[in-house]
C-alpha cells in the first residue's frame, strides 16, 4: 500500500485534477466527506487529507510514504528527512514581509508577527538583523495594525489582503509552489511504485 498525504484547502483544489491525470482518483469526493482516508481508483494508493504543516510530519515519520505541501509548509518544518523530487507549480505565492503602508522601519530590534517562525528566525538572522518573532495562527494582517508588530512574514499572492488591511509587501523572501515529497525509508522499499507515481505525476505536471 502505498499512502499519500494531501494539503487540504487552495493546495487541495489544485492537486486533486494533476492526480487525476496521474491515474489516481479518490473513489469519493473529499470535499463532501469527513473521512480522513480515501482509497482511490488504484487499489495500492490511498490519499490521507491533512492540514499542510502535518504532512511533512506524516512523511517524514513513515506513516505517510509521500505528501504534497506548500515549500512555505517545508521551509517551516525544515525536515532534512525529505526527499522532494518535484515541483507541483500550483498554489503559486510568495513568502514576502509586509508592514503598514508608508511606515518606516525602526533602527535596531524590530518585532515580527508570523506563523512561519522558523523561517523568520533564518530570513533576520541571515540579514543580521535584531527581530523579536511572535507566533500567530491567523490573521497576520492585523498584526502591524495593532502595533502587535513592525512587520509580519507571510504569504502574498494578488496582495489584496494586504492592502484591505493598509499593508505593503515589503521584503521577498521565497517565491513559494507545492512540492511533492517522498520519505527516504519508503523510496528505498517501495521503489517501483514510488518513481512510477513520480513520473505519472510529472507527466501530469
Ligand atoms: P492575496 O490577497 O491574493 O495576496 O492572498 C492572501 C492570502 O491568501 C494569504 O495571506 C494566504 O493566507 C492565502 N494564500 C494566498 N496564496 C496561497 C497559497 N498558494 N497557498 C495557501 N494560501 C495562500
Amino acid at each position: 500500500m502505498l499512502t499519500i498525504a494531501l494539503t487540504k484547502g487552495r493546495i487541495l483544489k489544485e492537486t486533486l485534477p494533476l492526480l487525476a491525470k496521474a491515474g489516481i482518483e479518490p473513489l469519493e469526493d473529499i470535499s463532501s466527506s469527513r473521512k480522513l482516508i480515501f482509497p482511490t481508483t488504484q487499489d495500492d494508493v490511498r490519499l490521507l487529507v491533512l492540514r499542510g504543516s502535518d504532512v511533512p510530519t506524516y512523511v517524514t515519520f513513515g506513516s505517510a510514504d509521500m505528501g504534497i505541501a506548500g515549500k512555505d509548509t517545508l521551509m517551516e518544518s525544515g525536515s532534512d528527512e525529505l526527499y522532494e523530487p518535484l515541483d507541483l507549480g500550483i498554489a503559486r505565492c510568495r513568502l514576502m514581509t509586509a508592514a503598514v503602508k508608508g511606515s518606516k522601519t525602526p533602527e535596531g530590534r524590530i518585532r515580527v508577527a508570523t506563523k512561519y517562525v522558523n523561517v523568520a528566525k533564518r530570513y533576520y538572522a541571515a540579514l543580521g538583523r535584531q527581530a523579536d518573532i511572535i507566533k500567530l495562527y491567523g490573521a497576520m494582517e492585523l498584526a502591524p495594525i495593532m502595533e502587535l508588530a513592525d512587520e509580519i512574514v507571510d504569504i502574498v499572492d494578488t496582495g489584496n489582503t494586504l492592502k484591505a488591511n493598509g499593508l505593503e509587501p515589503r521584503e521577498h523572501i521565497a517565491d513559494i509552489s507545492s512540492r511533492l515529497v517522498v520519505n527516504k525509508a519508503s523510496m528505498k522499499m517501495k521503489h517501483e511504485k514510488i518513481q512510477a507515481v513520480i513520473d505519472a505525476i510529472a507527466t501530469a505536471v
